[in-house]
């Protein structure tokens, strides 16, 4: 992507979600993978999780209004080409971040893309989302999706679709396009065995399919964020979806490639590479 010239604005993305105070996932992710795309990340904290590379022990949450407060005032002053959502945690805010988003224009029945990465678990495991939201995932959040971009975890807990090949990823994705998202994007990467790892995009009519290479790696923290913040990047530099994914599956493999050590669990995804 273009980065700025100096002294000039860059295009700017905003991010609706958790932090990590690990420094590994999250808002963190978010913002260095904006920022080596030439953009200016603006944030709206969601959660406050205490995490390190071994877990997430608790998290808080940020009262609703306070969420969407931060969106009002950074679109409003700033302004935005796009944004994405992570962690929001509870139905309560979901619902907040629906309202605003409604109001401000941002998702697919308004004219900002937004990117939904519907967040539900840690990699070890550690819930980021009350069980009880799962239904405003479903109901509200994914429905306001340009394009919604689960892992095979969050495909079965959302739609009870047990991704094992690519018939059972079809369905998926075209689960999740009923649900409401313009595109769907079902990110095979955690399909165990597989030698390449194949995301498919769905908008009701084309089937598109990425597959790379699996990086083997244990440092896979935050791949899913990193993602999904270079999709929203790229949609915000004026690309369609199915180049910004193609783009953003660039980008995270080579993130993967240079992962590093970290802590005594697993460590991030690279942005140095
Ligand atoms: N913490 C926060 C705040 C996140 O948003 C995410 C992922 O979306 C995670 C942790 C989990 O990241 P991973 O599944 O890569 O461990």
């Amino acid at each position: 992507l273009p980065l700025p010239r100096t002294g000039r604005t860059p295009v700017r993305v905003l991010t609706i979600a958790g932090t990590d105070s690990g420094g590994g996932a999250g808002i963190q992710a978010d913002s260095r993978t904006m920022a080596l795309c030439g953009v200016h990340a603006v944030v709206a904290v969601a959660a406050v999780t205490v995490q390190n590379t071994v877990g997430v022990s608790r998290f808080h949450e940020i009262p609703p209004d306070v969420v969407a407060d931060q969106v009002r005032a950074v679109v409003g002053d700033i302004g935005i080409g796009a944004a994405k959502t992570g962690m929001l945690a509870s139905t309560a805010i979901i619902d907040a971040v629906a309202d605003v988003c409604g109001e401000v224009g941002l998702g697919r029945a308004g004219s900002i893309p937004l990117v939904v990465d519907p967040v539900c678990a840690s990699m070890h495991g550690d819930s980021l989302l009350r069980p009880d939201a799962l239904d405003a995932v479903r109901h509200t959040l994914i429905p306001l999706a340009t394009v919604v971009t689960p892992n095979l975890d969050e495909v079965r807990l959302i739609t009870g679709i047990d991704v094992i090949d690519d018939t059972t990823a079809r369905r998926a994705a075209e689960l999740l396009h009923h649900l409401g998202a313009q595109w769907a994007l079902v990110k095979g990467g955690h399909l165990r065995g597989a030698a390449t790892s194949t995301d498919l995009l769905y908008d009701g009519d084309r089937m598109i399919s990425y597959t790379r290479p699996r990086v083997a790696t244990g440092n896979d923290h935050g791949a899913g964020d990193t993602l999904a913040a270079a999709i929203a990047s790229a949609l915000a530099h004026g690309r369609s979806v199915p180049e910004a994914v193609e783009f953003a599956k660039e980008w995270v493999s080579r993130c993967l490639a240079a992962a590093y050590d970290l802590g005594a669990g697993h460590g991030p995804v690279s942005p140095f590479w």
